[in-house]
């Protein structure tokens, strides 16, 4: 049998944290069989080393020349730390503290020559962001030796070949099964242990990728379908996925089971728990997802199930998400009522900036369509569609063009919820009663979610109020 596991950025985040995750390793290790290890940057909150890299990589392109190597000595410290905690003097500390020196002076010489040329690109960017992964992954297999079991680190620009989309890579699942099964295999046949980073990739050429902020979850799945994993399990450090994020919402409890669909949508619309891309690998390939807390073993956390199993809680309020900072735009005109194309060429002007719409309305007369983007593309979205629309609105078919920013998506997710009557009401009653004004309205395809648009100022206090829906029994018969 063979378990993926993957372990997030405080499960690796300081020497402790790492004695933790080898126990959960060895442990897993004896039920499963293979155990194949998919580790984050080093992330005790609320430094993640990832973030110091990035820091590092911008602070220099805007021509910061002492920053970047505060955090140089900052990661060394961080990285040195856990080491100190872990190795013993007689056996591999001082390999790896050189090894650990490579990368700190890596980053540093790229943050020099990001500075020198005054220029970032999305390809440095993922040399410099994915070093992190890089460095967790030798600390860890190193301690593992120690401790006595064969393991070796290995970097995913190996094993996961990913397309040129340097930031947000997609990976390539065929040539990625062969080369992980034809790298990994012969390690778990040997009883080894690997180590693999999580978050990175690397193109044909062999330059490296990143998967998108959050993407070791990704990785872990990837990993689980090139070897026909029989599960895959995300260790992090809450009790697997909650009725809403925890640091928002105190009272927020853990979901003992989810079916894909509802913790993509979840994913999808914010919550942090899971990168959103982990579960089309597992859904394609039937692979169970499992989400655990390091901190917190014998919790059984969240089982991730089939879709199937939704017809039969139909009407449960299951978790409530949100996504702060983002921006309506609303295209909006009489002359837009019956003429085809409008839509398509909205979202072509959109897509040709690389912008991704994250929900979209249409008034049913057609006269205005609305979408929301992250707030930092708005502007840039507005000028495309002044463009694109040029002639429309100099005639004023369309009037105007316009973006409401410091907004926010909240989504809430159940199995069945848009069909099961009376759902929509408690959920619209609920803002009502606590002033919140609802904005905008969006009921995806899936059936398991609905989202509304609200201000900013009352994010908080929709997610708190929708919440106690669920907690005091969102279930409508
Ligand atoms: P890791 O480094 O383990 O991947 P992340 O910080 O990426 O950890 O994700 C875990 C965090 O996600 C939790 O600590 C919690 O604050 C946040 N979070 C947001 N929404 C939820 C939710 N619905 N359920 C659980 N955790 C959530
Ligand atoms: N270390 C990466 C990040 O911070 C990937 C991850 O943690 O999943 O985005
Ligand atoms: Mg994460």
């Amino acid at each position: 049998m063979t378990l993926v596991m993957k372990f997030g950025g405080t499960s690796v985040g300081s020497a402790d944290a790492m004695r933790e995750t080898a126990d959960l390793i060895l442990q897993a290790r004896d039920t499963w069989g293979d155990v194949v290890v998919v580790a984050s940057a080093m992330g005790s909150k609320p430094v993640k080393v990832t973030d110091l890299l990035l820091q590092g990589a911008y602070t220099a392109f805007a021509g910061d020349l002492d920053t970047y190597p505060q955090l140089a000595a900052q990661m060394r410290a961080i990285h040195y730390e856990a080491i100190d905690g872990l190795l013993s003097p007689e056996g591999e500390r001082q390999i790896i503290l050189a090894e650990m020196e490579r990368f700190v002076e890596r980053f540093t010489t790229l943050c020099g020559a990001v500075s020198v040329l005054g220029e970032l690109t999305p390809r440095a960017l993922d040399a410099i962001s994915g070093m992190g992964e890089q460095m967790s992954v030798r600390i860890l297999a190193a301690y593992l030796r120690e401790l006595g079991y064969d393991s070796e680190a290995i970097d995913a620009t190996e094993l996961v070949l990913t397309d040129g989309n340097f930031q947000n890579a997609a990976p390539q699942t065929a040539a990625t099964r062969a080369q992980t099964t034809a790298r990994l295999q012969p390690l778990l046949d040997s009883d080894a242990i690997p180590i693999v980073t999580g978050f990175i990739g690397a193109t044909s050429d062999g330059v490296t990728t990143t998967l998108g902020r959050g993407g070791s979850d990704y990785s872990a799945a990837i990993l689980g379908q090139a070897l026909d994993a029989d599960e895959v399990w995300i260790w992090t450090d809450v009790d697997g996925v909650m009725s809403a994020d925890p640091r928002i919402v105190p009272g927020a409890v853990s979901i003992p089971t989810l079916s894909f669909r509802e913790v993509s949508e979840l994913a999808y619309y914010g919550a942090k728990v899971i990168h959103a891309k982990t579960m089309r690998p597992c859904v394609e390939s039937g692979i169970p997802l499992r989400i655990k807390n390091t901190f917190n073993p014998t919790h059984p956390g969240t089982v991730i199930e089939e879709d199937a199993g939704l017809s039969r809680q139909n009407g449960a309020l299951k978790a409530v998400t949100a996504i702060k900072g983002v921006s309506m735009i609303t295209v909006e005109g009489k002359g837009m009522i019956g003429v085809p194309g409008i839509a398509a060429r909205t979202f072509g002007a959109v897509a040709r900036l690389d912008v991704s719409v994250l929900l979209i309305t249409q008034a049913s007369s057609e006269q205005s369509i609305c979408f929301i983007v992250p707030e930092a593309a708005a502007a840039a979205v507005v000028g495309s569609l002044e463009a694109e629309f040029a002639d429309q609105l100099n005639r004023h078919d369309i009037e105007r063009i316009w973006s409401r920013d410091a907004i926010a998506i909240v989504t809430i997710v159940g199995a069945g919820i848009q069909t099961t009557y009376g759902i929509a009401g408690r959920v619209f009653g609920a803002l009502g009663d606590h002033q919140v004004n609802v904005i905008a309205i969006a009921q995806g395809s899936t059936e398991c979610g609905i989202s509304v648009v609200v201000a900013g100022e009352d994010v908080d206090r929709a997610v708190e109020h929708v919440h106690e829906l669920i907690v005091g029994g969102g279930k409508v018969s």
